[in-house]
């Protein structure tokens, strides 16, 4: 079966062009299969998903394809033409500053009136009901009669196409990282079937992501209904994979991640083959356990800790170098940590100003 192409209209240009992204589709061939939306790059340098996605295709095609797949790579053409000198920059909106992926739509929904309207409905009938009340909240947003900004019609556009899907997964990389996974703590299970060695425990708080924007208003229903005595899982998975470092293709590294994700889906029973996930070694921590490492001074930074090893309590992080200040106790300033972690990712200029975030770490892992 072949995917077939559309095009989905995010914005315009100031000369008129109007901004689009490919949109290529698998349709159901079994409707009680689960569907799936996964999107990349909506960061402009996180270009390693698209490479993914081009994997999945290929695979996806020969395979016996029982959900819907809904797949965007190139998703923020604003952000990916982004560039500046040899990079692309690409994170924040040049107009308003506000990082592309923090620009989800959170629907504020009245849980507890809602669902005193719709409890007699069964779970899927409700279901149904949640989910066209979340898509008309969307498209409400974005025809206000006072207009939307850039970044938000972009993203509550692709908002909208995520909250059809009963799996999202939202494609991006670190600056420099290993790879790494955010998933909701309800569903910490699913972490094992990725290809992935890091995952982030994360709760139920909406800080603005795609993949919060599309489990938290479910989450929120499934601890509602619980408290009213009903027993309702959160129907809606949603992760953001965060696959190594930003300017990077590798398609090799690509369809390693392409068979991780299979494994989740023929886990799922989107895909009826049956792909085995890989046999590695995973582990988690809590997101209130992710900590961020400010570098204490400004400089020119010598990045020691690998990525994704474990480095001990006392161990250096990095080098400061100094060259303002040669012949003092402050030339090279070796940094450690007071505590055993595992670096997980680390800025990606070799020169910093004071109070940069240099490097992000995991602490108090556990084994998944
Ligand atoms: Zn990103």
């Amino acid at each position: 079966m072949k995917f077939t192409q559309t095009t989905l209209k995010v914005g315009e240009l100031a000369t008129g062009q109007e901004l689009n992204v490919p949109v290529y589709r698998l349709l159901a061939q079994d409707l009680s299969a689960p569907s799936v939306f996964i999107q990349a790059n909506v960061h402009g340098a996180e270009v390693q998903g698209n490479a993914v996605i081009f994997q999945l295709m290929k695979q996806l095609e020969a395979m016996d394809v029982k959900g819907e797949v809904t797949l965007l790579p190139l998703a923020n053409p604003l952000g990916i033409n982004q560039k500046s000198g040899e990079f692309t920059l690409g994170r924040f909106d040049p107009i308003t500053g506000v990082n592309w992926n923090r620009e989800y739509l959170d629907h504020k929904v009245d849980v507890a009136s809602w669902y005193q309207a719709h409890s007699h409905l069964d779970d899927r009938a409700l279901i149904q009901a949640y989910r066209s009340l979340l898509i008309e909240s969307c498209q409400s947003h974005l025809n206000s009669e006072w207009g939307v900004t850039t970044g938000k019609r972009l993203a509550v556009t692709l908002q909208s196409m995520a909250h059809a899907a009963d799996i999202v997964i939202d494609l991006h990389t670190g600056p420099k990282s290993c790879k790494h996974m955010y998933c909701p703590e309800y569903d910490a299970a699913s972490a094992s079937y990725f290809s992935i060695p890091f995952t982030l425990v994360i709760p139920n708080d909406f800080g603005g992501a795609m993949d919060e924007a599309a489990f938290c208003p479910w989450w929120q229903l499934s601890e509602y209904a619980q408290s009213q005595g009903r027993a309702l899982d959160v129907p809606i998975s949603a992760f953001t994979l965060e696959l190594a470092s930003q300017e990077r293709i590798d398609m090799d590294d690509a369809l390693n991640d392409a068979q991780g994700i299979l494994a989740y889906l023929s886990h799922r029973g989107v895909i009826d083959d049956r792909v085995e996930p890989a046999r590695m070694p995973r582990f988690g921590c809590y997101l209130k356990d992710y900590k961020k490492f400010h570098a204490p001074t400004a400089g020119m930074v010598e990045y020691k800790a690998e990525l994704g090893k474990p480095l001990a309590a006392g161990e250096t992080l990095a080098n400061i170098l100094r060259l303002d200040l040669y012949g003092t106790d402050k030339e090279l300033t070796a940094l450690s940590l007071q505590q055993d972690c595992v670096p997980i990712l680390h800025f990606a200029s070799a020169s910093v100003y004071q109070g940069t975030e240099l490097y992000k770490v995991m602490t108090n892992l556990f084994e998944l």
